[in-house]
């Protein structure tokens, strides 16, 4: 058993380490209170190839592995988790699902710009009547010819107006239930293609989510994504792996709210001591600490698992399901820890705060992750 990283993972760590305190983290509060989509800084994560992670050079991207992946996310989130769900959504489920599917001309037209930065991808699974349950969707794609014409609306999605590709599922047989579903890549400026409402949220402020609608969109034979009637079951794929970045998304989160934890309890004085010597405040440091370690090693090993080719599917929704609930409860206890300061925006925690319980819901919320789980230890998946 090696808890190493190597010399390469290490490095990476180090230049998302470098970039996010020195590019993201100044300007975070900022786009957060003006709900400013960070433009400049995406451009920037495409220089450094941040944007086609696990896609492969001759594809355009830097073809790295999930634990890597995993690092930068982490880096990232903990300074700014409006560019960490940005990313996500890109690298995770619209430029994967191409990179797993697409053909070769696929990959060429979209997996290149996407990987290069040069587009920004997102993805549509979400409904406004069908989340957890996203086989339910309404959203249908009926055969014309060599084109199919789409037509439905997607909710909450991430990039979605601001994305330039977007792959979108859609019912291609009724009477197959979730075999019956297709994923379409879609472009900006297709006639019926548009973004509909952008949402404004508790958190992630500076990200994008809105709607996608299809007012009969003509979508060419060619952008059918993988096999027809496949879009579902190639998504459950996807998502295991958007699991894994969504988890060290939360351990990110959680990171930076227990080092700007850490910086305040040293600084701020109460009864004549600072906060750091009451045993008090060292039990809840102490307790952060230990739960964000456990968290980081599961979503570590399920990376590992998935850079092995081992089944992850379980690994991975038990990593998103603990470091979800441990970010939610580290950065609650940074606001706690901070008294009155954790309550005003001055401070990165209360930001924190609001941007975390994001990871408890997006990707399959804690209850259906559990339900993975159980599936898996049944043996009923
Ligand atoms: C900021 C943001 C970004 C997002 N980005 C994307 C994106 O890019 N692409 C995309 O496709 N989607 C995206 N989503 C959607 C997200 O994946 C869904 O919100 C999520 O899967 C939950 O679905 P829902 O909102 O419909 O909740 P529902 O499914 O209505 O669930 C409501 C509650 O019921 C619980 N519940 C449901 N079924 C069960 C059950 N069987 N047993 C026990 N409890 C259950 C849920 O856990 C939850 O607590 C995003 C959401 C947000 C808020």
């Amino acid at each position: 058993m090696d808890f190493d990283l190597t010399p390469e993972q290490r490095e990476i760590r180090k230049v998302a380490r470098e970039f996010a305190e020195a590019e993201v983290a100044p300007v975070a509060a900022r786009h957060d209170e003006t709900c400013l989509f960070p433009h400049a800084i995406i451009q920037k994560l495409g220089e450094l190839g941040f944007m086609g992670v696990l896609v492969p050079p001759e594809d355009g991207g830097v073809g790295l592995d999930y634990v890597s992946y995993a690092l930068i996310v982490e880096e990232l989130n903990r300074v700014d988790a409006s560019v960490g769900i940005t990313l996500w959504a890109h690298n995770s489920l619209c430029t994967n699902h191409i990179n797993l599917f697409g053909t070769k001309a696929q990959k060429g037209k979209y997996l290149v710009p996407l990987a290069r930065g040069e587009a920004i991808g997102a993805w549509g699974l979400t409904e406004p009547g069908s989340g957890s349950d996203a086989a339910a969707m309404k959203s249908t794609a009926v055969p014309e010819g060599d084109h199919f014409i789409l037509n439905g609306t997607k909710a909450f999605i991430t990039n979605g107006s601001v994305g330039r590709v977007a792959v979108v599922m859609a019912i291609t047989d009724p009477t197959r239930g979730n075999k019956g579903i297709s994923a379409f890549i879609l472009e900006k400026g297709m006639p019926g293609f548009s973004p509909g409402q952008r949402y404004k949220k508790l958190g992630l402020r500076a990200s994008d989510t809105s709607e996608l609608v299809f007012d009969g969109v003509r979508v060419p034979q060619d952008n059918l994504l993988g096999d027809l009637h496949m879009g579902f079951v190639n998504t459950l794929q996807v998502l295991e792996g958007g699991r894994i970045a969504m988890a060290a998304m939360a351990v990110g989160l959680a990171q930076g709210a227990l080092d700007a934890s850490l910086a305040y309890v040293k600084q701020r004085t109460a009864f004549g001591r600072t906060l750091a010597e009451f045993n008090g405040i060292q039990g809840m440091l102490g307790e952060m600490a230990t739960e964000i370690e456990a968290a980081r090693l599961l979503t570590l090993r399920a990376a590992y698992l998935k850079d092995q080719g081992k089944p992850a599917r379980g690994a991975a929704s038990m990593a998103k399901v603990f470091a979800s609930e441990v970010g939610m409860r580290a950065a609650t206890r940074a606001v706690q820890l901070h008294g009155g300061a954790g309550y005003i925006t001055e401070f990165p925690v209360e930001r924190m705060f609001r941007d975390v319980k994001l990871c408890e819901i997006g990707e399959g919320t804690s209850e259906i992750q559990r339900m993975v789980i159980a599936r898996e230890i049944l043996q009923l998946a």
